[in-house]
């Protein structure tokens, strides 16, 4: 396997620069100064490690435009869309950095003494990163991680490791001392799976495909080593026929299409009550055929391209001549690795656009009868992630929302992910949370102390 990788612009498939892939060893050795820097860190005193953070989420935040554009470059997000990315790891330092300073421990009424408990940091962490959302994605790793007081070694995905090695840099000029983050590009199979089997590397946090998921969470289990796991997704929309029809439907595609589809959240199953479908249908065309795909450092594009070749390839292979396209968007031609929006129906529950996560911008849309086929549809995957329930009857929303087995749900709006709460998956999306105010603690061992009082 070649020690280099080509990280290419997806809009133009020019090489924006060869980036060095970690070895086997390379990985070891960084872990050995990971381990050597965190006793130090780790033993910093609350305040001044949050301050460090804080001044590290500003410099990020100083540093947005840069960022930003560096991710259009290698990521091909729209140039709005990773503004906010680059603001949302300032944000997500920043609260993560007052956590620190509010990590309590109990105080547990037992007989004969006094109970507290602590939250210790666990030791070196990795974390492996997809390319769908490269930066947030990392932040929600190593942010809590950091503030908890552990090391980090992350591997960003193979297409989009510049970000993460700009954050690193900035890490340091904010005074998080050398070898406390560590940003190390390679391979999944060589670096990736390296960090996973390494003795000393006591936790793993992975973002990323179900199938790697499974196998990093075997892997692991050799070790006993702790993972968080966030994995895929097949989210639905689902929309009654008591709902804001017009806000509903005109809602519905961009909770697909934004990022192109490539979002582990993305409500590309919409189901609709069937005395509304066709309504539905109605509003949602117009928005679709409207969207604008195209270059995603221009202010006005709503849609950019796909991450890779391969990836298209993957996402063309859901819609193979024949496939009942009920409506599309256009999307440019020649160089860069272009794929409209795209509706799929009529579409049934044993056809894989429906059932299976193509991570791009299709989305199929099916009726449903009542509350109970709605349930029994929504949960009709082995996804479990997130969800969003179009409905004006307070009652069927809380019904809706406890029913559906999603990590993530919401009502009445397609909001998914806030730094502030818990963000995971049920079932095969995965294990563990991220963000929210317990964040922290999934990156610490609860120790229990137990101080008599007897004579
Ligand atoms: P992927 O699983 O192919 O790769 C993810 C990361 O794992 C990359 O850094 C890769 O190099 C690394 N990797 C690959 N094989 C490995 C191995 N054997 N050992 C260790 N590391 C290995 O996923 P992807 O294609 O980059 O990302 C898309 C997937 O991520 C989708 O399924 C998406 O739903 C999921 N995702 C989930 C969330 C979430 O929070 N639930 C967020 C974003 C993306």
């Amino acid at each position: 396997m070649s020690d280099t990788f080509d990280v290419l612009n997806p809009a133009t498939e020019d090489v924006v620069k060869t980036v060095h892939m970690a070895s086997a060893d390379e990985i070891d050795s960084v872990v050995a100064k990971a381990q050597s820097a965190w006793p130090a860190w780790r033993d910093l005193a609350p305040g001044a490690r949050a301050d460090v953070l804080r001044k590290f989420a500003q410099l990020v935040s100083e540093s947005n435009e840069e960022l930003a554009k560096l991710e259009v470059l290698e990521a091909g997000h729209t140039i709005g869309n990773a503004r906010w990315e680059a603001q949302n790891v300032a944000n997500v330092l920043n609260y993560m950095a007052g956590g620190v300073e509010r990590l309590n421990g109990h105080q547990i009424p037992v007989p004969g003494g006094i109970d507290i408990t602590f939250h210790e940091a666990i030791g070196v962490v990795g974390i492996i990163v997809p390319w769908n959302f490269p930066m947030p994605v990392a932040a929600w790793g190593f942010a809590p991680a950091l503030a908890a007081g552990n090391t980090v070694v992350l591997k960003p995905a193979e297409t989009t490791p510049l970000t993460a090695l700009r954050l690193a840099e900035l890490a340091l000029e904010a005074g998080i001392p050398e070898n406390v983050f560590n940003v190390v590009p390679g391979f999944g199979k060589v670096a990736g799976q390296r960090i996973v089997d390494h003795p000393a590397i006591r936790k793993i946090c992975f973002t990323g495909s179900t199938a790697v998921g499974t196998s990093i969470m075997q892997a692991s289990a050799s070790q006993l080593k702790r993972v968080t796991l966030e994995l895929g997704g097949k989210s639905p929309t689902i929309i009654f026929a008591d709902a804001d029809i017009e806000k509903a439907a005109k809602a519905a595609p961009g909770a697909v299409f934004d990022n192109s589809g490539q979002d582990c959240c993305a409500r590309s199953r919409i189901l609709v009550q069937r005395s509304v479908y066709d309504e539905v249908l109605a509003y949602m065309e117009p928005v679709v055929k409207e969207m604008h795909t195209g270059n995603p450092a221009d202010e006005s594009v709503d849609m950019g391209p796909l991450i890779s070749a391969l990836q298209r390839d993957r996402v063309q292979s859901f819609v193979p001549e024949g496939a009942p396209v009920l409506f599309q968007g256009d999307a440019p031609t020649g160089k860069g690795f272009w794929f409209p929006p795209t509706v799929l129906a009529p579409i049934s529950e044993s056809d894989i656009q429906y059932s299976q996560e193509i991570f791009g911008p299709v989305a199929v849309v099916i009726p449903f009868d009542d509350e109970a086929d709605a349930i029994r549809m929504a949960n009709g995957t082995d996804y479990g992630l997130a969800g969003s329930i179009w409905t004006r009857d307070v009652g069927r929303a809380m019904r809706m929302a406890r029913g559906v087995e999603s990590g993530v749900i919401s009502i009445n709006s397609h909001s998914a992910v806030r730094y502030w709460t818990p963000f995971g998956g049920f079932k095969k999306s995965g294990i563990g949370r991220e963000l929210g105010p317990n964040a922290i603690e999934a990156f610490t061992e609860t120790k229990n102390v137990f101080i008599s009082t007897e004579d």
